[in-house]
């Protein structure tokens, strides 16, 4: 036994006994949307390739064909030597897409909210004393830690309910400090969408700064995919590369000066090796196809309409979901892993997601669709979930 293995055993004994210790368990990919695990094929509906891109051929192609241009890896951070190119043409190609002035790279969507909402929040602190900083109560853990690094104290609305935000900045009026707001457009346990049209009328009637995290749009709502906050006015737009894209990394866009900034303010910029050519390459590729995708997009939104259709006809809820993020509510944390088990009998791999990622007693099945998702695959899982309701009642 390592000298301090006893406190880490103590700890998991613990998670061990609060039924929240977790194991990782390999797959192998066999597809976009096909997996083995344990031996055995399944259809995976919990991962977020929702346009089923991480096994395109073009990304293939271009991450190929950077990579032998370029190398394995950028060599240095971006302010160092690190800036190619490749890094250009792609922010180029995302501001473009978003129709933002300027967009910045970032090495993940967590390293992206946690560092540049952390910088923001210091600079906003600079201004008129102590920022206001109005968060979602469901937002991402992430934008969490953002607020927590920063040392701010989130004024929460109840999840996804502008009323209520409106409620706390008109009761926060009087205050000094620069008001904040931090949500995301789609939410990623629940699959709802925030009316983004309100959201930044609000914002603009109380002066207040938006940053809204896409990470479940981008790719997949919107005009060709461009996400809900396209032709709105937010101040910052956070998107990442690790779902609809296919990839991995994440970006930030927004104004020109907003970005130059981060360039020297955001330390998780600051001080981390730029993407790799291989990764820019591939999510290149993606910003060319992804506009035209709109029959994967209509594809995704009619399979998810008819699942909601199915789960409700078993006498579950899929909750507040309009988009291609699905949950069944269960509540239980153990009768959400049986679910998920009888599921996995079928030939489906559905994760159950339970606290601390959801509220206590909101434990779930979370479904992710992709457009690479057959109708037999769709039937396969309708099937499934009707099977899993009757064992579980
Ligand atoms: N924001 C949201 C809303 C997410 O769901 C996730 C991924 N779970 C992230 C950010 C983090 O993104 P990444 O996986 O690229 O680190």
């Amino acid at each position: 036994m390592a000298r301090f293995d006893t406190i880490f055993q103590t700890a998991l004994q613990h998670m061990t006994d609060r039924h929240t210790r977790r194991v990782l368990r390999p797959i192998q990919q066999t597809g976009a949307v096909t997996v083995i695990r344990d031996g055995r094929e399944l259809i995976n509906f919990s991962s977020n390739d929702y346009l089923g891109l991480t096994h395109h051929p073009a990304l293939a192609a271009r991450a190929t064909q950077w990579l032998h241009e370029a190398g394995t890896g950028a060599g240095a951070s971006r302010l160092v030597t690190g800036t190619s190119q490749q890094h250009m043409a792609v922010e180029a190609r995302l501001a473009a897409f978003k129709g933002a002035q300027s967009a910045l790279l970032l090495a993940s969507g967590w390293q992206a909210n946690a560092s540049v909402l952390t910088a923001l929040l210091r600079l906003a602190g600079e201004q008129d004393g102590p920022p206001l900083v109005f968060t979602d109560r469901l937002n991402h853990a992430s934008l969490h830690h953002g607020c927590m690094a920063a040392g701010v104290r989130q004024i929460r609305f109840r999840h996804n309910d502008l009323d209520h935000l409106e409620a706390l900045l008109c009761r926060h009026a009087g205050q000094p400090g620069m008001r904040v707001i931090v949500t995301e457009s789609v939410f990623s346990m629940d699959g709802d969408r925030t009316d983004i049209s309100r959201l930044s009328a609000i914002a603009r009637h109380h002066d207040a700064f938006t940053y809204v995290d896409e990470a479940h749009a981008t790719g997949v709502l919107g005009p060709q995919g461009r996400g809900l906050c396209a032709g709105h006015d937010i101040d910052l737009v956070m998107g990442t590369f690790s779902k609809a894209l296919g990839g991995f990394g994440a970006f930030v866009t927004g104004s020109r000066a907003m970005c130059d900034w981060l360039v020297n303010a955001c330390s998780g910029f600051v001080f981390t090796t730029a993407p790799p050519p291989a990764v820019l390459g591939a999510m290149d590729a993606a910003l060319e196809l992804i506009p035209a995708m709109d029959a994967e997009r209509a594809r995704l939104a009619r399979n998810a309409t008819h699942l909601r259709d199915v789960i409700r006809d078993c006498g579950l809820s899929s909750g507040p979901s309009t988009t291609q993020i699905i949950p069944i509510l269960i509540g239980d944390a153990a009768r959400a892993l049986a679910f998920a088990s009888v599921l996995e009998k079928h030939g489906i791999l559905a994760t159950a997601i339970r606290p601390p990622t959801v509220p206590p007693n909101s434990s779930r099945i979370r479904l992710a669709l992709s457009a690479a998702h057959t109708d037999a695959m769709i039937d396969q899982l309708a099937t499934a979930i009707t099977g899993a309701a009757r064992e579980s009642a």
